[in-house]
């Protein structure tokens, strides 16, 4: 299930086949177009059925009213991005086919930031590493001088999402990233993590944007894309949760549970991970970390 971003109006438009693809319950039927509401679910089936979706920015919305959530740095600026690119602007092609040519879904956007994650997994110049079962791309906003994203094919919305049969899909990416990990030239001087936030900065109510992703990262911290504590404290608190963690709580529980108030730590006062100091800012923290990663 699926839903809009606040303030973007969608239009779904089918092609071809008897695609019981609905709006709200509303089935979109042969050839027809539907306009999404923020809020409305569009339910798809699967990659059979060829369509189009278009996302239009309505410009007599705006935000007024619109509880609408502060993207995080990197996505501000794509957000600005995003708002440049007049309406009225032929709408660029982000996605391309996966495995399939007869089963393409076509994303057509003014760029909108939250399309982006599910846009780069499709672009075969991002992936780099693919398998039946999952994609491997570089975090385009990398936090670290190492940081890879492995995504699994199937739309896995949030770790909430994640139940017993999962558990086989997760640890075949711990596999791949402990492979990528391996490859690295820097393996030997550089420490690794890989795990899952506990609530990912890209999944709310944003239509596409929801799709498990397992974060592997080296543990520097060296990178310019590093630029705020919400930053930090996401790979050095809780909040980043292991992904041996996350399998054994599936294989025990048959879910995953994050605890209560975990986005409360991305608040917490800067920490170095290594040596547990206290820093007052990020700059002066980032100064400090050149003494333990020279
Ligand atoms: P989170 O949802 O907090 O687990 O993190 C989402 C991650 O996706 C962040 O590390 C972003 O830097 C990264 N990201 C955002 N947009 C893209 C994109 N278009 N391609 C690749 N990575 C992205
Ligand atoms: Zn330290």
């Amino acid at each position: 299930m699926l839903q809009t971003a606040s303030g973007i109006e969608s239009r779904v438009q089918q092609k071809l086949g008897g695609n019981p693809t609905s709006v709200d319950s509303i089935v979109v039927g042969k050839g027809n177009e539907v306009k999404m509401k923020p809020g409305q679910h569009l339910l798809i089936v699967n990659q059979l059925y060829p369509y189009t979706v278009q996302f239009k920015e309505d410009p007599n919305r705006g935000h007024v009213g619109t509880k609408r959530r502060q993207p995080a740095s990197e996505e501000r600026e794509n957000d600005k991005k995003a708002s440049s690119i007049k309406v009225a602007r032929p709408a660029e092609r982000v996605a391309s086919s996966v495995n399939n040519a007869e089963s393409t879904l076509t994303i057509e956007t003014t760029g909108h930031w939250s399309l982006g994650l599910k846009a780069s997994m499709q672009d075969p110049k991002m992936q780099i590493y693919k398998d039946e079962r999952v994609v491997v791309i570089k975090d385009k906003y990398p936090k670290a001088r190492y940081h890879w994203l492995v995504l699994p094919w199937e739309s896995i919305p949030s770790l909430k999402a994640l139940h017993g049969e999962h558990c086989d899909l997760l640890r075949h990416m711990q596999q791949v990233a402990d492979k990528m990990i391996q490859q690295c030239k820097d393996a030997s001087s550089l420490r690794f993590r890989s795990g899952y936030h506990a609530i990912p900065s890209m999944s709310p109510l944003t239509l596409f944007s929801s799709h498990v992703h397992l974060h592997v990262i080296s543990q520097d911290f060296d990178s310019p894309c590093l630029k705020n504590k919400k930053h930090w404290n996401s790979f050095t608190t809780d909040y980043f949760i292991e992904s041996q963690d996350v399998i054994q709580m599936l294989e025990k529980n048959g879910r995953v549970t994050v605890k209560e108030g975990a986005g409360e730590l991305l608040k917490q006062p800067l920490s170095c991970h290594v040596c547990h100091k206290e820093l007052p800012t990020l700059p002066r923290l980032k100064d400090h970390l050149k003494s333990h990663f020279p």
